[in-house]
């Protein structure tokens, strides 16, 4: 029986080899039709035999082209019309644009066969690419998807790449970058004046250059990378000096599997995940005579590492070096740069030549960052390769389309389209003027490629925030939601739950309900509200956000909440540092309450103990301290000891937990000589038993038995391991993120899953 069937597929289906694969299957089942690129995604139409029409469909759902993610497929049937041929057709540009644009994708194997095939035409190309693998996010200038939107617009193929690009059977069918030394973009090599450098090969320069020790700021998929040898002492300070970055970890590029194997431990997980197309930066361990300079990770015990992911980044490690530096190029925390001028402008002293091409990045993306915690991946930044790839919401939104602006720190931003959840790449932290600026680019941009326009506007509380102010006059309707309902919301989020959980949202700083510090949280929420059922005990936080830089100042106030008048004798003992003048002072604020704000943040905790054990007493970047008191607690695997921690309060007004007494029981275990590792590890263990304690009392009087955990500290392997273990036993149901950051960079999923809460209930 011949039947004629007309299919949407709506998802991922745009430059991931959608179209030829749905070629190949239809003319291998002797079945005549189109299919076509539009706006909302593929179109397909079918002719012919009644049962290959449905080994189509099973073959359609069952083994997809391994770079699409399929959401929805529809089927219509209609009037067979006489078709006896299959074709692609030309794009059509017309309705809503709601395809959904790829991330940029590692080179596959396939492309790095040919560059490495000297008989191949693309023999040694730093730009191949293909169907599979290659630029996405980052070239598309606007949908549909088609070269001509894109920054390879300026590219006219060579006969040879159209006819690749024209050919059915082709691994390069309608692969929009699709290019070749003869058409596409090119590498050179430039001084620091941006003079080209003449030179036959300037790949291969630059890995001389390298080699000796240079600097060298390399353009990359989402933006630039300043490169030394890792293993090259010198080359690692001067570059460090250049930055101005003093001790934060610098992340590094290893050939291969065998090369990162040298350099840090690997599980089954991090391997995978290192190895994953997306290409993450992997936080692992370092492994012991991994050659590398100690100035790569100071006080760190572990690398941020990754693997090439271009074709340029293939031949590059082709070096003598063990691993290269790879950091992003900019000075400390500003945006990342990602035009050639901008990087010449901006780098001209740190880098010492600059490996430019002149295939333009439309939108600046900075590496995700991922580690393994309780067997998943758990994301520290998440751009790069994910992004912009949707989250479905457990709300539908159509009524409602939202954009959350997202926190401070860590920004992204996140826009609502049909039931997905858009998250931005990384932003950054807006009180920087150039991040600021790219937020609202970012904002422009996405709207533009999802061809969305939201009326309302989810922010942040914390009415300082740029993004809050920025919601606040933009004119749309508001919807406020609480930093650490946001948190909790981000894992209801990405995990489909709409009923009430207990969250533990553990981070550095929130806004509360009545403009307090918040950051020590336990709340029970669903995705339209919360309650506060218990938290940290309030402590002076003296001069606010000076204290989370300058550790000895918070910890003192800790002290005189553990020891009272006996906080001076215990500072001047465990924190010599601290000078006369500046803990008295620090005394009379407190005393007085001036510029005293009460915090009851676990990050201010965490910097506290981090002090008093001697560990660390300055925040050079964010979460430093509890990073490196982490480390230490390491060294301690074997420990079980916690110490015991007073809670108090009740069911109706919530629990409090009393953080001084547990200060009090671990500053006297120092003092009686229990080794930093020891007190570090107890101190983690405390945290993971009065989070259960806590859990357990709101359990008993809610009957909510599941746990959602978020907030920047769940980066925290140590800690949440040990977390998530007790809860298991104790019959609670964990649930964390691994589609988005526990920190901040998952905050706008949160806001905008509440705000779609919030309006698909009025
Ligand atoms: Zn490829
Ligand atoms: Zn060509
Ligand atoms: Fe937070």
């Amino acid at each position: 029986m011949t039947r004629r069937v007309e299919i949407s597929v709506r998802g991922a289906v745009q430059g991931v080899g959608f179209r030829p694969f749905v070629y190949g299957l239809a003319s291998r089942l002797q079945l005549a039709g189109f299919v076509l690129n539009e706006p909302q995604g593929v179109e397909v139409a079918l002719e012919g035999d009644s049962t290959a029409i449905e080994s189509f469909l099973a073959e359609l759902r069952a083994s997809p082209p391994p770079l699409a993610r399929i959401m929805d497929i529809a089927t219509r049937e209609k009037q067979p019309i006489g078709d006896t041929t299959f074709v692609i057709r030309e794009s059509e540009q017309h309705g809503d644009r709601t395809v959904l644009i790829a991330p940029d994708l590692a080179t596959c194997a396939d492309c790095l066969d040919e560059m490495s095939d000297p008989a191949d035409r693309r023999y040694r190309y730093p730009f191949i690419n293909c169907t599979n693998c290659g630029p996405r996010y980052t070239i598309i200038r606007d949908l549909p998807y088609d070269r001509a939107n894109t920054t390879m617009a300026g590219f006219e193929m060579c006969p040879a790449c159209r006819a690749e690009y024209e050919g059915p059977a082709e691994r390069r069918f309608h692969a929009e970058p699709t290019c070749c030394p003869e058409c596409g973009p090119r590498v050179w090599l430039a001084d620091v004046d941006g003079n080209r450098i003449d030179c036959e090969n300037p790949v291969g320069e630059a890995v001389r250059l390298l080699s000796g020790g240079r600097v060298v700021a390399v353009k990359g998929l989402g933006g630039f990378h300043l490169a030394c040898n890792a293993a090259d002492p010198v080359a690692v300070r001067r570059l460090r000096e250049r930055k101005h970055r003093d001790l934060k970890p610098f992340a590094i590029m290893a050939r291969d599997m065998d090369a990162a194997g040298r350099l840090v431990q690997l599980d089954e997980a991090g391997a995978d995940l290192l190895e994953s197309r997306e290409r993450p930066i992997v936080l692992s361990d370092k492994r012991g005579g991994h050659g590398l300079a100690e100035g790569v990770a100071p006080r760190s015990k572990s690398y941020g590492v990754m693997l090439p992911y271009t074709p340029l980044h293939h031949l590059l490690m082709e070096g003598p070096y063990p691993a290269l530096v790879m950091t992003s190029g900019n000075i400390t925390d500003e945006p990342i740069a990602h035009t050639n001028d901008d990087a010449l402008d901006r780098l001209r002293g740190v880098a010492d030549c600059f490996l430019l091409h002149d295939r333009p990045i439309h939108i600046r993306t900075d590496d995700s960052v991922a580690r393994v915690v309780c067997g998943g991946r758990r994301f520290l930044r998440r751009s790069r390769g994910y992004a912009p790839f949707p989250i479905p919401l457990p709300v539908d939104t159509r009524e409602h389309e939202i954009l959350a602006v997202g926190p401070e720190w860590d920004n992204t931003l996140c826009f609502t389209r049909e039931g997905l959840a858009f998250l931005s790449h990384h932003i950054g932290d807006l009180h920087n003027a150039g991040a600021y600026e790219a937020f609202l680019q970012a904002i422009e941009h996405l709207q533009d490629i999802l061809a969305v326009k939201p009326v309302y506007l989810a922010c942040d509380r914390h009415p300082g925030y740029m993004a809050t102010r920025y919601a606040r006059d933009s004119g749309a309707q508001l919807i406020e939601v609480q930093h650490h309902h946001a948190h909790v919301a981000s894992v209801l989020a990405e995990t489909g739950r709409a009923a009430a959980v207990i969250g533990v949202s553990f981070d550095g700083l929130g806004w509360g309900e009545a403009g307090e510090l918040w950051g020590g949280e336990f709340l029970t929420a669903d995705l339209g509200s919360f309650e506060r059922a218990g938290h940290l005990k309030p402590v002076p936080q003296p001069g606010g956000d000076l204290a989370a830089k300058n550790l000895p100042r918070m910890a003192f106030s800790y002290l005189v909440e553990a020891f009272g008048e006996g906080a001076e004798d215990r500072a001047r003992d465990m924190m010599p540092q601290f000078a006369e003048e500046e803990m008295a002072v620090v005394k009379t604020m407190i005393q007085r309450g001036v510029n005293c704000p009460l915090t009851s943040s676990l990050g201010r905790l965490f910097d506290t103990v981090s002090v008093l054990l001697g560990i660390c007493d300055y925040n050079s970047f964010r979460a430093q301290a509890p990073m490196e008191l982490e480390a230490e607690a390491q060294n301690a695997p074997g420990e079980t000891g916690a110490y015991k921690v007073e809670v108090y309060g009740s069911d109706s007004a919530g629990w409090v937990v009393d953080t001084p007494s547990l200060i009090k029981s671990l500053a006297e275990d120092f003092v009686r000589g229990v080794t930093q590792s020891v007190c570090a590890a107890r101190f983690h263990n405390s945290i993971a038993a009065f989070t259960l304690d806590i859990c357990g009392r709101i359990r008993n009087n809610t009957g909510i038995s599941t746990v959602a955990l978020s907030g920047g500290v769940f980066a925290n392997a140590f800690l949440t391991e040990r977390l998530v273990a007790l809860l298991d036993n104790d019959g609670f149901e964990v649930l964390m993120n691994s589609e988005v950051p526990p920190g901040d960079g998952g905050i706008s999923l949160g806001q905008a899953a509440v705000a779609a809460w919030r309006l698909s209930c009025v």
